[in-house]
């Protein structure tokens, strides 16, 4: 990526001009917000999942399709935001409030490391009873018994956190941030997982993410990570109350910030140990909201009165593409949802690999669509099937979630027409397999190996075990 070359746009071509989106196959046009939002709104599902295929076969090639072993582990559910679309928080005082102990997560990460797991993704609620101390000494301990294991944890909103809680040294918020994060790189921290974005633009974002950073705040905790030299991923949760224009402006802001960090690569003439080598945005993973047990679900969906039949869906109404929608353009802005279903996760997935031409990977989100609309996401510009599931506490708190074994992700993979392969937190390849013995292949008795539905029934989630794969 160090002589990457910002692709043209070209404003004045229709959106759905078949020569474009050849050019942005070829990763010599870029689409507009404006282009972006047209092709979104109106390209037949099958044309826009053709050219995001084409265009994720340009990057990755035809053969290989990548998953990951890893283990989410959410070390405490309590958590000074409240998120409405979450079910996973508690306060300090209700009953199933947990932090857990250093040895639980240790003997996690053993687990993990016995199935060939290469990395761990750490993320929490908002904890204000723990000191910096509490998370330095964690990361050494687990780098002095897993040193072969890559932490990635703690997502923005922790981060911001951090400094609401540490009071750190600086005069802004990127110095405060790069304070903490030195000290929990040096602790043992890797790189940092994309968590926390869901969509950025200010008016869906105080309608949802009560008690969470903003946009800014997000995106600047992640160029403070890329300028120490970690490559971290992004996200957005989608499917609720936003319009589709707030799904571009989201992802246009992932793009202009990674411009700016990749020129910062390419403009570097050697690392010191001041300056690592700039890091990056790795991947985008995008999912829909899930609802079950969260206030944010409650809301009812649009079009189900016969009033609201056939008109604009509020979220539609207001948003803008450069994010400056007002919820006093419409009354029921933020009162009514619009539910993802399969066809709007895999048309706004396609759109990211189109739209999204500076980041390297689009992983499918099979953990809340289901193992197959995953593996249809293959097909729909995605090159990576995320994350063996070993636990998850998260997702599966707001619904059902599916749990996958590494033979039943390298089959989804090997049937989509691809050669499934292990790969590390950069994406560097460590295992292909082509071989008799590969997870799949050797398989007698595929009853065994059924995806598992995690869903929360009861008011106990600390009897579930599972966890997000979005990293
Ligand atoms: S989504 Fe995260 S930050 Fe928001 S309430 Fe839940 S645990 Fe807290």
């Amino acid at each position: 990526m160090t002589s990457w070359r910002v692709p043209t746009e070209h404003p004045d071509l229709n959106a759905l001009d078949p020569g474009l989106l050849e050019a942005v196959v070829r990763g010599e046009a870029r689409l507009t917000p404006e282009q972006a939002l047209a092709i979104g709104e109106s390209m037949p599902i099958y044309d826009l999942g053709r050219f995001a295929n084409e265009r994720c076969r340009a990057v990755h090639g035809d053969q290989l399709r990548t998953y990951i072993i890893d283990r989410n582990i959410n070390y405490t559910n309590v958590c000074t935001a409240k998120c409405t679309f979450c079910a996973f928080r508690r306060d300090d005082t209700d009953h199933d409030a947990y932090t857990l102990e250093y040895e639980a997560i240790y003997d996690k990460i053993a687990e993990l490391s016995a199935i060939g797991g290469t990395q761990i993704l750490m993320q929490g609620g908002m904890n204000p009873h723990l000191p910096l101390e509490w998370y330095e000494k964690l990361l050494r301990g687990i780098k002095d018994r897993f040193p072969h294991i890559h932490v990635h944890a703690f997502s923005p909103p922790e981060f911001i956190e951090f400094v609401d809680f540490f009071d750190p040294p600086g005069d802004t918020l990127e110095a405060k941030l790069r304070w903490v994060m030195v000290r929990l790189r040096d602790a043992g921290l890797d790189s940092l997982p994309g968590g926390g974005g869901e969509i950025f633009a200010p008016a869906v974002r105080r309608k949802i993410g009560l008690g969470k950073c903003d946009a800014e705040a997000w995106l600047t905790c992640m160029y403070v990570a890329h300028s120490l030299g970690m490559f971290t991923s992004a996200t957005m949760m989608f499917g609720h109350i936003e319009g589709v224009a707030d799904r571009v402006h989201h992802m246009h802001l992932v793009r202009q910030w990674q411009d700016k960090v990749l020129a910062k690569g390419a403009e570097q003439d050697g690392a010191t140990a001041e300056q690592p080598a700039w890091g990056h945005s790795k991947a985008f993973i995008s999912w829909p909201f899930q609802r079950e047990h969260t206030p944010l679900g409650r809301l009812k969906e649009w079009g189900v009165a016969e009033d609201e039949r056939g008109q604009p869906f509020p979220g539609d109404v207001v948003a803008r593409l450069d994010g400056g929608g007002e919820k006093s353009l419409h009354p029921e802005f933020g009162r009514r949802l619009r539910m993802a279903g399969a066809t709007a996760y895999l048309r706004t997935q396609a759109l990211s690999r189109l739209f999204l031409d500076n980041i390297y990977s689009i992983g499918a989100s099979w953990v809340t669509m289901g193992p197959h609309i995953g593996q249809m996401g293959l097909l729909f510009g995605a090159n990576d099937m995320g994350s063996v599931m070993m636990e998850e506490n998260v997702v599966s708190s707001a619904g059902t979630t599916f749990c996958l074994n590494e033979a039943t992700i390298c089959r989804l993979i090997r049937d989509a027409g691809f050669i499934p392969a292990q790969r590390d937190n950069v994406y560097d390849i460590l295992r292909i397999h082509e071989s008799a013995d590969s997870p799949d292949l050797n398989v007698t008795n595929w009853a065994e190996h059924r995806a598992k539905r995690l869903h929360v029934e009861s008011e106990e989630p600390a009897s579930v075990e599972l966890t997000t794969g979005k990293s």
